[in-house]
């Protein structure tokens, strides 16, 4: 009992005395950074679950496992900076993001009404930009993000993220997919489980379409399918079929082209995944 109390008034006295002086203020935060930090990169953190994390000017949710997520858009330069706020601390991280480069891709062969859409679709490519927006507005608890994702297919790699697009020798936006070779009707399965936030049969520059949620703002798009196999609101598990491969909407033959944003930001979902299995890469299809 003596040596206890004797204990307790050697860490009451030395604790104030030592802690301030030799250990930083924010060294009480824990940060762990994994991803890629290059232009289209995604990066998934944890830290503690109390904390405020600011990326740029998002403020960016945090699990009750103390993980989030940021990416880094097309043309993102950096450094980049994450501060992380607990209390009265504030701990702040600065990182480079490589710059990658873009190629140039032409495109022929694809509908010419999808490169310079007629005046009459006008109104319908309108509307569903705004059925897009709302589609990806909701930022959501989920945390299938912070888990490791698969391909949603696998195949031949005919179209990579960022590249400059010119389409039927039209310059058009850059792509901000990667697109996998496949023919019709090969099932397309979830990467990682989410909720379905838009399941669109036949839309004009996508085809079937779908966006699913796998929360704090990473939201993964699914175009060009030639069957939607969910519906909007349905959860789904990593690995189950939500569509079949398909050529609608501005496509030259039958493809995936798999897309992401996280938190508004377009990024590379490719980054997830790692290398195309090269044994599986659709030629004996
Ligand atoms: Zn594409």
């Amino acid at each position: 009992m003596r040596l206890r109390w004797g204990l307790v008034w050697a860490l009451f006295l030395i604790a104030p005395v030592i802690v301030p002086a030799s250990v930083p203020a924010w060294a009480d935060i824990p940060l762990e950074l994994d991803g890629t930090f290059a232009q289209g990169g995604i990066v998934v953190g944890q830290t503690d679950p109390a904390a405020e994390v600011h990326f740029g000017d998002l403020v960016l949710p945090v699990s009750d496992e103390g993980h989030f997520v940021f990416g880094f858009a097309r043309d993102f330069e950096g450094p980049g900076e994450i501060s992380i706020v607990l209390g009265e601390q504030t701990l702040s991280r600065t990182f480079d993001v490589a710059a990658r480069q873009y190629n140039i891709q032409y495109v022929d062969g694809v509908p010419p009404e999808t490169v310079t859409p007629p005046p009459e679709v006008l109104d319908r490519i309108r509307a569903e930009g705004a059925i897009k927006r709302a589609a990806r507005a909701d930022v959501t608890a989920r945390t299938d993000f912070a888990r490791p994702f698969i391909w949603p297919l696998t195949g031949i790699v005919t179209g990579t993220y960022g590249s400059q697009r010119v389409y039927n020798g039209t310059p058009r936006n850059p792509h901000l997919g990667i697109d996998i070779a496949r023919p019709t009707g090969t099932p397309v399965v979830a990467p990682a489980a989410g909720t379905v936030t838009l399941a669109a049969p036949d839309m004009y520059f996508e085809g079937g379409l779908i966006f699913l949620d796998h929360g704090h703002g990473m939201i993964d798009v699914f175009m060009h399918l030639s069957e939607v196999l969910v519906e909007e609101g349905q959860e789904v598990e990593q690995g189950e079929v939500i569509g079949l491969v398909g050529a609608g909407g501005r496509a030259t033959g039958p493809h995936l082209d798999w897309r992401m944003y996280v938190m508004g930001a377009r990024v590379d979902p490719s980054n997830l995944v790692g290398p195309m299995p090269e044994e599986d890469d659709g030629a004996d299809q």
